[in-house]
């Protein structure tokens, strides 16, 4: 049997910011810093419309390009959206399912995000799948039961091949955007929830093997607490993605 080897993953979440030429500098400084980082890895996720000249710029170099979303159908009467056959097109490897953003502010279930996960497999995109409990829920003590049921229903009908090629960022809902960063234990346990999960589900090598990311307020005076945690295997950044040297900060963190 061969070991998989844990990747680590360090992403940009742009968000809805940058115009088109803000999103070529982003991209560009990204790129040029991020040389001599070794094994780890680097997905930006630009506004959609600047993801193909951002993927343009990327090409070659050790920064991955994602869409923050799509549809899951493959084609059709959806204004407005995004088809993974397009996602593609654009040279995205990655596609963001389920961002917090997308669940609470649009509306997204649980359902949708498995129809997305499956799309993306279809489609030969990898995705980078987010969970998160809101304050209300931890503060009830639910935090596993609801990362739970959100991963269980993601993965519905993914095979053992394609958790391969998975990425789950766990991001509690309290701590995006908001300054309020959940402590590297907190962050750790709810990754250990997920990693547990995905071992009975699939097998001890799969779950060993599977990139877990933090989201929620990482900036680069607070990466180093989160990152070496045993159960941290990245970070999935908003704002301090949005300029190069705090992201490149975050990516070189030692
Ligand atoms: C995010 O958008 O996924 C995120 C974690 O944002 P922030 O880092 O700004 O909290």
């Amino acid at each position: 049997m061969t070991t998989m080897t844990r990747r680590t993953v360090f992403a940009g979440n742009w968000k809805m910011f940058k115009t088109h030429q803000e999103s070529l500098d982003l991209a560009k400084g990204i790129r040029d810093g991020v040389s001599e980082i070794g094994s780890r890895e680097v997905i930006v996720f630009p506004p959609s419309s600047y993801a193909r000249a951002v993927a343009e710029i990327c090409r070659g170099s050790k920064v991955a390009v994602g869409m923050q979303n799509m549809h899951f159908e493959q084609e059709g009467a959806f204004t407005g959206e995004i088809s993974p056959p397009m996602v593609r097109d654009c040279g995205c490897r990655y596609v963001l399912i389920g961002h917090s953003e997308r669940r609470h502010v649009f509306g997204e279930t649980d359902t949708d995000v498995n129809k997305k996960v499956k799309a993306a497999f279809k489609n030969d995109i990898e995705p980078v799948i987010c969970v998160g409990e809101l304050l209300d829920e931890r503060e009830k003590g639910l935090t596993a039961e609801v990362v739970r049921r959100q991963v269980e229903a993601a993965l519905s009908e993914i095979s053992s091949d394609q958790m391969i090629q998975v990425i789950i960022a766990y991001e509690p809902v309290w701590a995006i955007g908001t300054g309020k960063v959940a402590t590297p234990e907190m962050a750790d346990e709810a990754h250990r929830y997920i990693r547990q999960f995905v071992k009975s589900r699939y097998s001890p090598e799969t779950a060993d093997a599977l990139p877990i990311l933090y989201g929620g307020s990482v900036k680069p005076d607070n990466i180093a607490g989160l990152f070496h945690m045993e159960h941290i295997d990245g970070v999935l950044v908003g704002g301090a993605s949005l300029k190069v040297d705090s992201f490149l900060d975050i990516v070189r963190v030692t």
